[in-house]
């Protein structure tokens, strides 16, 4: 058994650390790129969402690398998302892959179901070693989003443009290399020790943006066009609301136990929608008043084409740009947007705001 699994950003680097630790044979499909998105907009439904046919895209890249079993998660509520699996497995039959697919899901809440799924991907019965690889993945995920964050942060600020970029290409290069949580963590702590290196203008105060959205486009760089990146090399301090560390300690730790990280943005999105509509809507409303309530000077909006719950979203955003009287944009996402024009309307977002900034003062 080969086991590979969709890009969606750090969720490799995990998947990484859970299956090397328990000797499973894996393959991380290559990067993103038009490409995979060519392969996998070829072979699925044309009205589908973007990330299905990107997932599409990476299994076929993986399966010519040798991969024979896909994992990938399960969801429930009134998304699309529920169906991926079931779907993607359907398009590679139809293309003649005999690929096995693993649904880490609890069918009508089955929880015996999900531990024998997981038992099966990672060829072990032994649930201790599998709990403790588990939490290593995880710990693995969240400080390799931590570093993604700081870095951003410090790119914002950099005084000699484009040293991030290239500790950042390095880093990606070296962390596929690597064997182990040990090893990867050595390799953060170094970035780390690099990252002091770069000189920081003290005196510039960056614009803060935060980002809302769709899981996927937020997370999943190649999609988004590195709008973080690109928003940090105009010297914006962005703040993502979505990270797959997050998510994954919020669905498989907090929410079986009936708990919640995100009562605060519950909170703020009450006056607005006070329920989960499937995707991540509730949290893209939630986030865009708490942002506004934190003194951001503008929010962007990311969502794929087509994606029913953020299109829901982005009809209430207007009443929240309304009463909090704050620069909002939509980007929509999909294989026809272009690299060029969609810098122009970021350069142009970043303008605005930061003219309406000079005007307050
Ligand atoms: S959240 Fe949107 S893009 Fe993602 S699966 Fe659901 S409908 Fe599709």
């Amino acid at each position: 058994m080969i086991v590979t699994f969709p890009h969606m950003g750090n969720v490799y680097i995990g998947a990484k650390v859970l299956m090397e630790g328990l000797g499973v044979d894996i393959v991380i499909p290559p990067p993103s790129s038009d490409k995979t998105l060519e392969i996998g907009s070829t072979y699925s439904t044309e009205f589908i969402c973007a990330p299905l046919k990107i997932n599409i895209g990476n299994y076929i890249e993986s399966i010519k690398k040798g991969a024979d079993t896909v994992l990938i998660t399960g969801s429930n509520g009134p998304c699309r998302f529920g169906f991926y699996g079931v779907i993607e497995q359907e398009i590679l039959r139809d293309m003649g892959y005999d690929v096995e697919f693993i649904i880490f899901e609890a069918p009508e809440g089955d929880v015996g179901e999900l531990i024998r799924r997981i038992q099966k991907a990672t060829k072990t019965r032994n649930i201790g070693r599998i709990a403790k690889q588990i939490i290593k993945a995880q710990r693995a995920i969240i400080t390799a989003d931590r570093l993604e964050r700081d870095m951003l942060n410090i790119e914002a600020r950099e005084v000699k443009k484009g040293s991030i970029r290239m500790l950042r290409k390095i880093y990606k290069d070296e962390v596929e290399k690597v064997k182990g949580e040990k090893e990867l963590m050595n390799l953060i702590k170094n970035t780390y020790n690099e990252m002091t290196k770069v000189q920081i203008n003290k005196d510039h105060i960056p614009l803060k943006i935060g980002l809302i959205g769709e899981i996927y486009t937020l997370i999943e760089p190649y999609i988004n066009f590195h709008v973080e990146e690109k928003l940090a090399n105009l010297g914006v301090e962005v703040h993502r609301s979505l990270y797959i560390g997050d998510w994954l300690s919020e669905h498989l730790v907090y929410r079986p136990m009936g708990l919640t990280k995100e009562v605060k943005i519950r909170k703020a999105a009450k006056p607005y929608l006070d329920r989960c509509i499937g995707g991540h809507a509730w949290e893209t409303i939630g986030y865009a008043a708490h942002y506004c309530q934190s003194g951001y000077d503008g929010i962007i909006q990311l969502l794929p084409f087509g994606c029913m719950p953020e299109i829901v979203a982005e009809s209430i955003l207007p009443t929240i740009q309304r009463d909090y009287n704050i620069p909002l944009m939509t980007l929509v996402l999909d294989e026809l947007t272009g690299d060029t024009g969609y810098l122009t309307r970021l350069e142009a977002f970043v303008d605005m705001i930061e003219r309406k900034r000079e005007r307050r003062k």
